[in-house]
């Protein structure tokens, strides 16, 4: 520790002002010089950026709990941003993966959580199908009709648009899984038929597996309006615009740029609690009072450290919801929903840790997507282990270690050897969810040994490298759909080193 007189503290002074604004002009032009308009330091910038050249969804829906359907109208601007002609342009139908009992979503074991009064259908019913205007051609297809093909007249050539209109209604079911209404609330998300991503592989059109998050989707850009009555209160992605009230109900208009979906949650009973995180406004949800407010409390906390050390988020809504879900928590772009079990006061020490997880998902799957069918190491690893290094910023080392021994990490990755006895041995990550034999294995490996591979990266390289590689990662892969070679590309290039070996020691070793 150095003491300074007054006098010198004066020198001093001006010549810290002076040095600090050398810096922040050095800093400013760097960053436009490096980054260029892809990277301006205002997030709503970077969002209209972002937005240009996307699909652009405009969806006007009419909610009636009542009837526990939606009645909506869709346009789709679609534009072929691949090299290739396209004969044919596909969407996931999600609500269409909830019909049938004897195709469910959910694991087996898990059908009686998924539906406490019983098993309830969900699916979504077109009334009509236009292209340019035109009645379009279609099939249903996909397991469980889940997939929409759309047949073109003319071949689609590459940076060639053109306009899809459907009509539809949703019947949500009643499930505690993501997509549907519990008691207290409803779950309006994978609700609209979203393009498949077409990328080097051709079209993508998995349907919606029982394991993982099984979504895989490009950002776009969404203007969406919701009539529902007017005592419920909605929590969205994007931002809610204005509300208008209309007889006995409000319409909402929402307006979310550069997102890879678009989720909403509706209740009559949220109260909510708010707070400014940077640019973004932080918002919970909730019908359990005094947790409602711990769960703000850990997303601000969370958002504010990712922003930190990872770079800014650029959306000016983050909304944090309790739900009536029965699996821990599930992430949408600005919209998180929370099992509402993690508001008991025996667990909000789990609440914490969830919260946070989901709100890593939003650098990691919301603004760095990857393929979460055959990549989900990539962001739920990734995710993981920021999750740790929360804990360690925010209660310290010992907090932090605790955490990845026995919780996140190694925590998870020593429960497989229960599995071990039943002679499952083969540890390779990188392999497709419908590969994994069950929920627990998948978390055992995807997330657990997905950390430890994040945390052996950060102990080689330092926490100096570790930090700019995940900044490049993000800085150069947001609004994208990222490949296992573009993380390693950022690692690489921070250091100079070549990174794929400790990679694929992790991802591909059985043992
Ligand atoms: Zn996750």
């Amino acid at each position: 520790m150095e003491i300074l007189s007054k006098r010198k503290i004066k020198v001093y002074k001006v010549l810290l002002a002076i040095i600090v604004a050398a810096i922040i002009i050095t800093l400013l032009l760097a960053l436009n010089g490096v980054f260029g308009p892809k990277f301006p330091l205002d997030g709503s910038i970077r969002l209209v950026q972002a937005g240009r050249g996307l699909n652009q969804y405009e969806i006007k829906a009419v909610f009636d709990p009542d009837s526990k359907t939606l009645t909506c109208y869709q346009s789709v601007l679609y534009k072929n941003t691949s090299d290739d002609l396209l004969t044919h342009i596909y969407f996931h139908l999600y609500p269409n993966a909830f019909q049938y009992e004897d195709k469910a979503v959910f694991e087996k074991s898990d059908m009686n959580r998924a539906y406490p009064n019983g098993f309830s259908p969900g699916f979504l019913d077109f009334s009509i199908v236009r292209i340019n205007g035109e009645e379009a051609d279609y099939v249903l297809g996909g397991y469980s009709d889940d997939i929409l093909m759309l047949l073109l007249e003319d071949d689609l050539a590459p940076d060639e648009e053109l306009n899809i209109e459907m009509e539809y209604t949703v019947l949500l079911p009643d499930s505690m899984g993501r997509f549907g209404y519990g008691e207290n609330m409803y779950k309006v998300v994978n609700w609209y038929p979203i393009a498949c991503v077409y990328d080097e592989d051709g079209w993508n059109l998995d349907p919606y597996y029982a394991i993982g998050d099984p979504f895989y989707s490009d950002v776009a850009n969404y203007k969406v309006s919701v009539k529902a009555p007017e005592d419920y209160v909605l929590a969205t992605s994007g931002e809610v615009k204005s509300k208008k009230k209309k007889g006995e109900e409000i319409i909402w208009q929402i307006h979310a740029p550069a997102v890879r979906d678009f989720a909403w949650l509706a209740s009559n009973t949220f109260k909510t609690a708010s707070r400014k995180v940077g640019k973004t406004l932080v918002s919970s949800y909730f019908y359990t009072t005094e947790a409602g407010e711990r769960a703000l409390d850990y997303a601000a906390a969370s958002l504010a450290y990712f922003n930190n050390v990872f770079g800014e988020y650029p959306y000016s809504n983050y909304a944090v919801v309790e739900s009536d879900l029965y699996i821990g928590g599930m992430e949408y772009p600005n919209l998180i929903m929370l099992d509402h079990g993690l508001y008991q006061k025996s667990n909000i020490g789990y609440l914490e840790l969830v919260t946070v997880h989901e709100t890593a998902h939003q650098w990691w799957y919301g603004l760095v997507g990857n393929n979460q069918i055959t990549d989900a190491w990539m962001d739920e690893g990734l995710t993981e282990y920021s999750t740790v290094l929360y804990y360690g910023n925010r209660y310290g080392e010992k907090k932090e270690q605790d955490i990845y021994q026995n919780i996140i990490g190694e925590g998870k990755y020593n429960i497989l050897s229960s599995y071990w006895s039943l002679g499952i041995l083969d540890e390779t990550i990188h392999r497709p969810i419908y590969e994994f034999v069950d929920w627990t294995f998948y978390d055992m490996l995807v997330y657990g040994k997905g950390a430890m591979l994040f945390h052996s990266l950060r102990e080689e390289m330092g926490d100096e490298k570790f930090f700019q590689g995940l900044q490049k990662y993000y800085r150069d892969n947001q609004f994208q759909n990222a490949r296992k070679s573009d993380l390693i590309h950022a690692f690489d290039q921070v250091t100079g080193l070549d990174w794929q070996k400790s990679f694929n020691r992790w991802l591909y070793d059985k043992r």
